[in-house]
């Protein structure tokens, strides 16, 4: 699952395409859309330029010249990954046979389609009409829609493909006070916002019973962090990730929110981390995953004592530690 790290990455590769305009808009598996129909969504966003892109904790926040927001969320899977006209329309024409398929599936508009082949180059027309004409000569084999498709951008110069293998991804159409709303059942974001250790003292105090792990990745408190970065910042922080809230001394908190920080930032300039499937917006892995001390090190030795890594489970999700490092 993107954390912080990640989403910040595709956020700024994203930013390519502020001043660009959308011209059109296809989803394959509409149930994605929470707040808004496919028709409406499209019609809405259709001729919008874009105006910021930003992030909300996990949210990626493509904010409209029209002051609507398409809010962004990755959740599981999700893979936002942008190319060129040109590459588009070479796997495009790849692409087509299944198209046909794609398109009687799911009821896509092919008048727009059709709009959209003109506009962008004959190419796509005269191969649809050679594979209609000659279906024989076209090998189906290789030529798939990548099956985890489900989503596509139209944008005037550019192409963003949504890809989601678990489909939780959702895509939603804010205006300000949706995003407010959303904004105030929120915690503090640790790289975005004020996050002075006077604050960070309070979070604390908000949770002080709970798991100190347990608090790093309660969205409510803190913003953006998951399992991979609680697991590390703890590790950097030298805090056993079991130790209640309410043990820590203020040499230890202090500690903790130097690392919060430290680690996020990192990992930031590392374009995060790729351990499962993650990739940034030009399909690129991030490379944090090499400086990880002991998330998914369970059984090995710990990089700066030896001792063998330890994995437990707190609030149902795997947590690695090392028992002679962190106290
Ligand atoms: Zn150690």
């Amino acid at each position: 699952m993107p954390e912080l790290p990640e989403v910040q990455t595709i956020v700024s590769d994203l930013e390519i395409l502020i001043g660009q305009q959308f011209v059109d808009f296809f989803s394959g598996a509409p149930k994605a859309l929470k707040n808004i129909s496919l028709a409406s969504f499209a019609k809405e966003i259709t001729g919008q330029k874009i105006k910021s892109v930003s992030r909300l904790g996990k949210i990626i926040l493509i904010r409209l010249v029209n002051n609507k927001t398409i809010a962004i969320h990755l959740k599981m899977t999700g893979k936002l990954i942008l190319t060129d006209h040109k590459t588009w329309n070479i796997e495009h024409k790849a692409w087509n046979v299944e198209h046909e398929i794609w398109n009687m599936e799911h009821g896509a508009r092919n008048m727009e389609r059709e709009i959209w082949n003109i506009e962008h180059g004959t190419q796509n027309i005269n191969h649809k009409k050679n594979t209609i004409n000659n279906p024989g000569i076209v090998d189906r084999e290789p030529r798939t829609i990548p099956k985890h498709l489900h989503h596509i951008f139209f944008l005037k110069n550019k192409v963003l493909k949504f890809y989601d293998v678990r489909k939780f991804a959702t895509i939603s159409l804010l205006d300000d006070t949706d995003l407010a709303t959303i904004k105030n059942n929120y915690g503090i974001d640790p790289i975005t916002d004020t996050f002075s250790l006077k604050q960070f003292f309070a979070l604390i105090m908000r949770g002080k019973a709970r798991k100190i792990k347990e608090i790093l990745m309660h969205n409510a408190l803190i913003l953006g962090i998951g399992n991979i970065y609680a697991s590390e910042i703890l590790f950097d922080a030298r805090i056993l990730p079991a130790r209640k809230a309410d043990s820590l001394s203020e040499k230890e908190l202090k500690l903790l929110h130097k690392s919060i920080t430290k680690i996020l930032r990192k990992a930031i300039k590392m374009r995060g981390t790729s351990i499962s499937d993650y990739r940034d917006a030009n399909d690129k892995s991030g490379s944090f995953q090499n400086q990880l001390f002991v998330y998914r090190r369970g059984g090995q030795a710990c990089k700066k004592c030896g001792t063998i890594i330890l994995r437990s489970v707190i609030a149902q999700r795997s947590t690695f530690f090392c028992a002679k490092c962190q106290h």
